[in-house]
């Protein structure tokens, strides 16, 4: 038995390793655990909004080197038009996003973990928590097959989608808030220097119209990565075959991109987005979900890093101020923290999404919104979650009032 942290990560994605880094740099010590030896793959876009960057700011990454492909907005295809889309200009958010391959990245993220202190265990499997009085309190894992039981006061769980650790503590998934299914693939490009990640908003199934989006997005060393995403308030969303779907859809693609089978790389590969915080409870005493684990996805785009980093960052805070108080089981802040920042803003994407989940919803939104370039300037705001929080343009501020309003509209009409 080891009894020497203060927190147990489980999992070292992004959010694992962000949660790690941010305890460890606050002197506490930390024992991140994954399952796989890294650099190992993850079934992913790649793709960094400004968002995201932010948070990779805040953990001193360094973003100029020539392995990241550096993106400077949207290009949206759809309803016969092309529009061209910058991040927007704002104080509170970089200018620019990133993409690069989950093999790299997630390697890259751990090593910030470790460089400021925390303590990693790869090829390590977490099968159980450790509860005593009602409060988890460590972790048994199997590492070169001895099984090992591991305590500390604060066990973060950034255990991705399948969510065991939260799961087998009697947590759930509320079926009401939205999934998501997408599936990508590697290719290499002869415009893999395109510095606009591409979005295709019609993704088509015989004569339906689904409830999704395409894309391609750049990668250094002249690759794309291509995938689709597809939200459940598709009727189709059980029945489809993600890889062949992709295929089908690839296949459509402008030639000039190059995707072709010749230049695949690897095979499609698929996996799910749990959104709009679609777990419960997140946090329980000695414990807190992030990421994935928590289904922290961003509903209106299947954005997930940069909520996973987020999320990890705010974890970090609960348990130092838990910690410092020296009462680390009471994490009760932490689903607060959660409310204040995503609450509004989710319940927006939960509606989003069932609208767009009616076909001729998404025909017009395509037909009529995207020839309109203010309204889209708008919509990329809202659909990357990027808005000045004080002192913004018109646009900031009807963005930032409909998620102040939402939770008691949502009271209300039951949103
Ligand atoms: C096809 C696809 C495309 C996507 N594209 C994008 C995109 O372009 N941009 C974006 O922001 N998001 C994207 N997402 C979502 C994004 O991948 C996730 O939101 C993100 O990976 C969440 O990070 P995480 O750290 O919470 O979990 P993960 O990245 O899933 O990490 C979980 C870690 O936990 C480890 N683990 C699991 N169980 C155990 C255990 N029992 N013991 C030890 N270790 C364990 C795993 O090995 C893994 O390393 C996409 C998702 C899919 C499926």
């Amino acid at each position: 038995m080891t009894d020497s942290f203060d927190a147990i990560v489980v999992g070292a994605g992004p959010g694992g390793s962000a949660a790690a880094y941010h305890l460890a740099r606050r002197g506490r010590r930390v024992l991140a655990v994954d399952k796989s030896r890294f650099p190992r793959e993850k079934v992913c876009g790649d793709g960094l909004t400004p968002r995201a960057v932010r948070s990779l700011e805040a953990m001193g990454v360094p973003t100029w080197e020539p392995e990241w492909a550096r993106v400077q907005g949207l290009r949206i295809v759809g309803g016969g038009t092309v529009i061209e889309l910058p991040w927007p200009e704002l104080s509170a958010w970089p200018g620019y996003g990133l993409a690069r391959t989950r093999y790299d990245f997630d390697a890259l993220l751990l090593d910030r973990a470790r460089a400021a202190g925390a303590e990693v265990w790869e090829e390590t499997e977490v099968s159980a928590a450790i509860v005593e009085g009602g409060a988890v309190c460590g972790v048994v894992a199997s590492r070169d097959g001895a099984r090992e039981e591991v305590r500390a006061p604060v066990v973060i769980a950034a255990d991705g989608a399948s969510s065991r650790l939260g799961l087998s503590l009697g947590g759930r998934r509320l079926p009401a808030r939205p999934m998501g299914v997408a599936a990508r693939a590697y290719y290499r490009s002869p415009r893999s220097k395109d510095t606009y990640f591409e979005s295709y908003l019609e993704l088509w199934r015989g004569r339906d119209l689904l409830p999704g989006y395409g894309w391609i997005f750049p990668l250094a060393g002249g690759m794309v990565n291509v995938g689709l995403g597809l939200l459940n308030t598709s009727k189709h969303f059980g029945n489809v075959d993600y890889r062949r779907l992709l295929d089908t859809w690839v296949a459509s693609l402008p030639a000039e991109w190059g995707l072709v089978p010749e230049n695949r790389v690897g095979r499609a590969r698929g996996g799910p987005l749990p959104m709009g915080l679609n777990r419960a409870p997140v946090a329980r005493p000695g414990l807190m979900l992030v990421g994935d684990a928590a289904g922290a996805v961003n509903p209106f785009n299947g954005e997930g890093i940069a909520y996973a980093l987020e999320t990890a960052e705010m974890a970090a805070e609960v348990a130092e101020d838990a910690l410092r108080a020296g009462d680390p089981r009471e994490l009760r802040a932490y689903p607060e923290r959660l409310r204040e920042a995503y609450e509004g803003y989710y319940i927006l994407g939960r509606a989003f999404v069932r609208l767009i989940g009616h076909g001729a919803v998404m025909r017009g939104l395509t037909r009529y919104g995207l020839p309109r370039r203010r309204l889209m300037e708008f919509a990329l705001k809202i659909l990357a979650n990027l808005t000045e929080p004080r002192d913004g343009d018109a646009s900031d501020r009807l963005i930032n009032g409909l998620c102040r309003i939402a939770p008691a509209l949502n009271t209300v009409v039951g949103a």
